[in-house]
Formats: structure tokens, sequence, C-alpha cells
């Protein structure tokens, strides 16, 4: 249903029927309502995984090598969720067998102690690691390099270096944990193709994880159930006893599998569903349509709706309210729903018919202005999104020491919020963005602004021969009140001015370089792009799923980015948990 529905994406010129993806979730997602489990089941096995990503296939293959049959259902046409279209940096530590080669002194108690270190602040002032659950977080600690050792024992490679501080977030400040999966001869989701053989080894994906790990679970054994979409859980009673299976949706065919020991939730988050994460921001209304990771997949909340729905618990809201690293980003390319700095769909990936653009990466934010809906700048365009905790980043780290907020170089570089911030109309969302620019930018960049790097049917670019028209051409869904034309004129005139003399005199931007003269004039969806869902089902060291009275529900298992209370940045806590529910499933009672 959903992909049918993702078909009528953003039709141009403000079509009011249009969708967007962000807007399709809650419908989609299990009821509210404990449902009753169907006298009937079409198929079994032991353990049924929900989602083949970072946490799903390791947690498949965990159950089916330790004994048990293993049914893997994923809603998608192809295994991988976010993880396999991610960068592969997996921050897993502890005292891994690569951090000992390079003499790197790491422990789980060190690892510990950092994920749970009240006194590190992120140079914008939000603390990482203070509202871990420490629970949860031991867990991590004592399991993390078993499972980097597990993920090369599946296949995965790495890239054969030092471990290092590049690509995470919230990982720790002691040493470096820093893994990178390496692409090898993968096909890679974003090309369809596989990388240029001379850097195979070296690029860090996630199709270098997944891939691997898909071959692992195929050969151990697991069925892996492609277009099968969770749409409940099932206990005993509907809201008690032990959980006995899921019901699917299978291109409109409903089937019941029954687990005979447990049901891992595996999901992979919500930030796709608007009213699931408004809970946590009201302002990420329905423009923030561009989820990283889509349209490979989505982050709908189907999950933790079905888990509530039977009685789970939701656990460390703050980590997701809190303005973490990559958990609302800045994108990196515009004219694309799908934006996302480290994701270019290109036009052989098996998912561009939904990605429907490349989208144009913007080297140097000097060739460009951003402005809101009603053609007002905002903030200065070279600034960057929330800010990120890694290795290195505080001078003279020690753990637990006050003086770690201290030396801590803030930078509150809140253009994030300025963007959300809307033009003070009542609305809770900032609405759409748009990239202004002209020719020379054009030529500068070495940008082609046609089809399929920019989507011009979605109503995601437009072009004009003066800024007047530009504006009044600019519809689309969200944009809720039409651009005053005579704004964006003298916008842009104020801007030119400030390439005159030098001086951004409103936002500060480090000296103007370019003026916005040369027709045409274009204006390209640059809207903040929705991450991380770092909040989710209470689970604890086993990662079993808990209801709202601290109890565990029998037989429900959650992992990754659809479990809560732990502040980091995606594989290593998916993969891990995978890893511990995976084990753990398997010495449930049939
Ligand atoms: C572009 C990008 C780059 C990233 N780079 C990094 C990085 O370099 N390092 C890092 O640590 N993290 C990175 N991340 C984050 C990381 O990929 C995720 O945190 C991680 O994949 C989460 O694992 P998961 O198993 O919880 O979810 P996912 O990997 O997203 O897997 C969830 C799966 O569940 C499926 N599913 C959802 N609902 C249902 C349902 N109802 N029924 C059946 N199946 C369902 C989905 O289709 C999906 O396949 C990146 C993310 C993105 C999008």
């Amino acid at each position: 249903m959903s992909v049918k529905r993702r078909d009528l994406l953003l039709g141009g010129g403000g079509v009011a029927a249009t969708l967007a993806v962000g807007q399709l979730a809650s419908s989609d997602s299990a009821s509210a309502q404990a449902p009753r489990a169907p006298a009937k089941w079409q198929r079994d096995a032991d353990v049924v995984v929900i989602g083949s990503g970072a946490c799903g296939l390791p947690a498949a293959i965990a159950a089916r090598e330790a004994g048990a049959s293993v049914i893997l259902v994923e809603a998608e046409k192809d295994i991988g969720g976010h993880a396999i279209t991610s960068g592969g940096n997996v921050p897993l530590g502890g005292g891994t067998s690569v951090q000992k080669k390079y003499g790197i002194d790491d422990s789980p108690d060190l690892l510990f102690r950092d994920l749970t270190d009240w006194s590190v602040v992120e140079p914008n002032g939000f603390p990482d690691y203070r509202y871990n659950d420490r629970e949860i977080i031991r867990a991590f600690a004592d399991n993390s390099a078993a499972t980097f050792e597990w993920l090369v024992a599946h296949g995965v490679i790495f890239v054969d270096k030092a471990p290092d501080a590049f690509g995470g977030t919230s990982v720790g400040n002691s040493v470096p944990r820093e893994m990178h999966s390496a692409a090898m001869d993968w096909p890679m989701v974003q090309t369809g193709k596989p990388a240029d053989p001379m850097i195979q080894k070296m690029l860090s994906t996630g199709n270098g994880l997944m891939r691997p790990l898909e071959a692992a679970a195929k050969k151990a054994g697991v069925q892996i159930l492609l277009e099968h979409k969770m749409t409940a859980i099932f206990r005993e009673q509907p809201a008690a006893g032990r959980v006995v299976g899921i019901a699917v949706d299978n291109n409109g065919r409903t089937l019941n599998i029954r687990a005979r020991k447990a049901v891992i939730i595996a999901t992979g988050g919500f930030t796709g569903n608007v009213n699931f994460r408004r809970m946590f921001d009201p302002r990420l209304t329905e423009e923030y349509c561009g989820l990283a990771g889509m349209p490979w997949s989505n982050q709908d909340a189907s999950g933790e709706l079905a888990g509530m729905a039977i009685g789970a618990s939701l656990w460390g809201f703050y980590n997701q309210t809190g303005e973490f690293g990559s958990n609302l980003t800045k994108p990196g390319t515009i004219g694309t729903q799908f934006g996302y700095v480290n994701l270019k769909w290109m036009p052989g990936s098996a998912v561009f018919d939904r990605a429907r653009a490349s989208g144009l990466s913007v080297a140097n934010w000097q060739d460009l202005i951003l402005v809101n809906m009603i053609g007002r700048r905002f903030y200065d365009e070279t600034g960057g999104q929330f800010t990120a905790n890694d290795y290195g980043s505080i001078k003279d780290y020690k753990q637990g020491n006050y003086l770690n907020a201290k030396n801590t170089k803030y930078s509150p570089n809140n253009f994030i919020d300025a963007a959300l911030a809307g033009i003070g109309d009542g609305h809770n969302g900032g609405g759409p963005i748009w990239a202004i620019f002209d020719a020379d930018a054009v030529t500068r960049e070495k940008w082609d602004p046609k089809p399929p790097n920019v989507d011009i049917k979605a109503g995601l670019f437009f072009s004009a021969d003066t800024l007047g028209d530009l504006a009044k051409k600019i519809k689309m869904q969200y944009q809720r009140v039409p651009m005053p034309p005579e704004n964006l004129e003298q916008t842009v005139a104020r801007y030119n001015s400030f390439v005159d003399s030098g001086v951004d005199e409103d936002f500060g931007k480090p000296k103007p370089l370019h003026k916005i003269e040369k027709a045409p004039f274009h204006a390209a969806w640059a809207t903040p792009v929705v991450h991380d869902s770092r909040a989710g089902l209470r689970i604890n060291a086993k990662c079993q799923v808990m209801d709202m009275n601290a109890k565990v529900i029998p037989g429900l298992y959650c992992g990754g980015e659809s479990a809560g209370g732990f502040s980091q940045h995606g594989l290593a806590r998916a993969a891990c948990q995978g890893y511990i529910a995976g084990k753990n499933a398997v010495v449930e009672k049939a």
C-alpha cells in the first residue's frame, strides 16, 4: 500500500491530492488497540524477526545459528533498511581485535563509562550521554567487541586501517572506535553498480555491511520474506500473555506468522511518521519529507506502534528531543526530496523511480542563498547542522570530569533551528526552504539543472528569467502561502549589496562572494532532512521489551532505532542489540 501511495508523491503546481512520504505512516501502522491472536497461522518459526536492517539481520543469523528456525519479514522489495544506504561507519569498541592490533587500549568498562559520562556536552551544549539508560549501555559495552568479531566472522570486511573518529556521533570520547565496512564488489544501492575497483577496499559503505550479512543469513537457513510488512503483533490474550506471532501484509494478502519462541522488532525507528515524531518535536510537520535513507526504506513507527498496542512502553524521550549530531541535517543536495548529504540516488539505482532525482550537490554555500517560504533569508548559508561529539572533540578530555564542559569549544550553530522557525504565522513547521541561485552559480558549481538531477515534476525545482517570476512560480503542497515576488527581489538586492560591501549585515555570512544577477534564476528545494530515531521501545539488557509497569512482555524483543534509552547514531547499537536479541530469543521457552 505504501509503495502505491508513495508514487503519488508531491505532484507539481500545488495539486492538493498529492502526498508526502512522511504523511503515510500512521494510517499504515498497527492499530492502537491490542489485536486478537488469529485462530489460524499460515506460517511458523521459532523466532520471527521484523526488519532486515542493521539490527534485524544480525538478530536473525544469531538466532538461527543458535538452533532456532527463523523467519525474517521485510516490508521492502530488498533487504538492508537504512543500514545498506549508510556510510558503513561502525563504532564498535570495548577492546576489538583491531583496536588491539593498533595499540588502542579499550575495554567494556571504559566504553560503558564513556557512554554514560554526564560531563560531556556537544558544542551546542546538549549532553550526549547523560540520559542514556545504564542497563542498556552496560549490555552494549559488554557485547560491543564480540559483535565486531561476529560481523567479521560473518563475512563483513572492514577497511584495513586503525579505528578512527570519522563518521559517528556520540560514540565515546576516550579512544577511537570507528571502523568502516568496505564496499568490496557488492553492487551499491545508490548506483546499481559496484564501486570503482580502485576504491572498493577503502570506501566505507553500508552495502559492504549488509550484503555479506544477507549472504550469511541465507547460508544459515534464515527464511527471508520480502514485501511482507508486519501490521500487528499478537499476544496470547490481546494485552496479556506471551507474544505468539505477527500479521503481515504481502501485497494486499494478509498472513499470520506464528512465533513459537519470540518476535524481534527491528523496524528501524519512526522519523518518517509525522505524528509520532511530533511527540518529540512539534516542529517536525509534513514538509520534512526528505528522510535520510528513503526511499530505500521508511521509518514509519510500525514497530513501535505494534509494540505499544500490546502494552510496550516508550523510553528515553530526551535523546530524541535533544539536538544531536545528525538527528536533523542540513541538506547536502538540493532540488530533490531526498537531500541527505551522504546519500545521492543515481538513475541506475533500483529505487530511482521513487527517488525521482539525484539532486544538485552543493560544493560551496557561497554560491546561493537560502530563503524561507516568504522569500526571506534566515541564517548564514555556510552554517552547519547540529553539532556532534566524538573522540578528540574535547580538549584534555577526562572521563566524568566537570572540566569537560569547560573545555568544550562551543558553537551554537543553530542553522536547523532557524530553518524550523518558520514565518511567524502560528504554524508549527518552518515550511519549505528554497535555495536561490543564478546562471553564474550553475557554471561555478558545474551543475546541470535538469532532470534527472532536479525534480521539476514534483514541484521541487523552478526556474525563471526574473526573480519576480521565479517567486510566482513556486507552488507546491507545503508552500502554504505564496512567496511575495517583491520579497525575493528585495532579499536578493540586499544580498547583492552585501557582496559589494563584503559584509553580511543580517546574518554574518563570512564575506559574501557572489551576486545573484544573471538569468535564468533558480529555486531548489533545500528543506532540512530528518535522520535518526534515538528514542523508542523500552528494553532491558537482554533487549526484551518492557511494559508500562516495567514488566517484560514475554517473547518480545527489540533493538536498533526502534529501541529507546541509547543516544547514539546508528549501526553499532543496532548490530549489537540484534546480536544480543537473537541470542536471547532462542532460549525462550517454546
Ligand atoms: C544515509 C544514511 C547514512 C548513515 N550512515 C551511518 C554511519 O555511517 N554509521 C552509523 O553508525 N549509522 C549510520 N546511519 C544510521 C544507521 O544506518 C541506522 O541507525 C541503522 O541502520 C538502524 O538499524 P535498524 O536495524 O534499527 O534500522 P534499519 O537499518 O533501517 O532497518 C529497518 C528495516 O525494517 C524494515 N521495516 C520497517 N517496518 C517494517 C514492518 N512493519 N514490517 C517489515 N519490515 C519493516 C525496513 O524496511 C528496514 O529494512 C546512516 C543512516 C542513513 C540513512
